[in-house]
């Protein structure tokens, strides 16, 4: 579907994935203005397919496409056009335990000018491709490099909108997580470096002395979907969940008398993931024995079951496809 300042969004159409035709100077490969979303479509066990809260990644779509000078789309209509995309591709939903079919909307801007000002044209696209299981060997608790040079985010940025450069500008960082043996990265505010914002690609919660806390949406972190359904699951359940400022002090305080139970990222990809090392400052801090906790288990189990259908949706979160 393209965007011009005359017609607005229009034309929207179903074509086989092949390579686009762009012009050298389109806006988008010179000043990065693009923004993209990602969610999963499962095969249940009775055959059906099942989208997990599509409804929400188009409202963050907008969200970001308005951080970004990118003109809204109209989510209902989207919602319309997905579900038949997904109809329409219904044989490449997957369905093995753990698969699905990846679902990534995006927009960039493609008007051909050097200018340094917002485009008057956009195409917004959407890939779909099955994916396999995100854990293949069973779950296994993560390391995370706690980044302590470079930033993701500052206060007034584009932290909490899906968008390219946020994720080009963590690859140094991430690199450095690899390098020390960590597969990803939790970033730390981007004034005094001190309290958590989030992972790589997931946000992050912490079980303390039997309650959750996890970073409050301040501006400079994504609204994770899967966030979101884990505070709704916990606080459904009678647990509290306090978002709140949390510094990486206080929490190596709580693993040094025992008190951090449990540290869990959330995300799409991989729904729950736990975490069972921590290295911050050059020292490497082991949660939880390096064992996946009780709560991060039951949130796993309870979401994927919502997810594939196995489980009852009270929520409803899922909207099941008729194929
Ligand atoms: N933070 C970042 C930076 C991400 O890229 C993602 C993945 N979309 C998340 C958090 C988790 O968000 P969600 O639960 O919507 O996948």
């Amino acid at each position: 579907m393209d965007y011009s300042a005359v017609d607005g969004w229009h034309q929207p159409r179903v074509v086989p994935y092949q390579p686009l035709e762009l012009d050298p100077s389109a806006m988008v490969f010179h000043y990065g203005q693009s923004v993209f979303e990602g969610l999963k479509a499962y095969r249940s066990a009775d055959g059906n397919i099942l989208l997990f809260r599509p409804e929400e990644n188009f409202r963050r779509l907008n969200e970001s496409c308005d951080r970004l000078c990118i003109p809204q789309v109209n989510e209902e209509a989207m919602l319309e056009y997905l579900k038949e995309l997904v109809k329409l591709d219904k044989d490449w939903v997957p369905s093995e335990v753990g698969t699905s079919l990846y679902i990534r909307p995006f927009i960039i801007s493609t008007e051909p000018t050097l200018d340094v000002s917002p485009a008057r044209a956009y195409t917004l696209m959407i890939i779909l491709s099955p994916v396999g299981s995100f854990y293949k060997g069973g779950i296994d608790p993560v390391g995370i490099f706690v980044e302590d040079e470079y930033t993701r985010s500052a206060p007034g940025g584009t932290g909490y909108a899906k968008t390219a450069g946020n994720y080009s500008g963590a690859y140094k960082a991430q690199e450095r997580a690899s390098t020390h043996g960590k597969a990803q990265v939790l970033w730390l505010d981007g004034v005094e470096k001190k309290y958590i914002e989030e992972v790589g690609s997931m946000n992050v919660f912490f079980k303390i002395n039997g309650e959750i806390h996890t970073p409050a949406l301040s501006g400079s972190i994504l609204d994770g979907i899967t966030r979101k359904s884990v505070i709704e699951l916990l606080e459904s359940n009678g647990m509290n969940v306090r978002q709140r400022q949390i510094s990486m002090d206080e929490l190596i305080a709580a693993n040094e008398a025992g008190s951090l139970q449990e540290v869990f990222g959330t995300g799409t990809a991989a729904v729950i993931s736990p975490v069972g090392r921590l290295e911050y400052k050059g020292q490497d801090y082991v949660i939880n024995g390096s064992e996946m906790g009780e709560t991060a288990r039951w949130l796993h189990e309870t979401l994927v079951g919502i997810q594939t259908g196995e489980q009852e949706d009270p929520f409803g979160w899922t909207i099941v496809l008729e194929t």
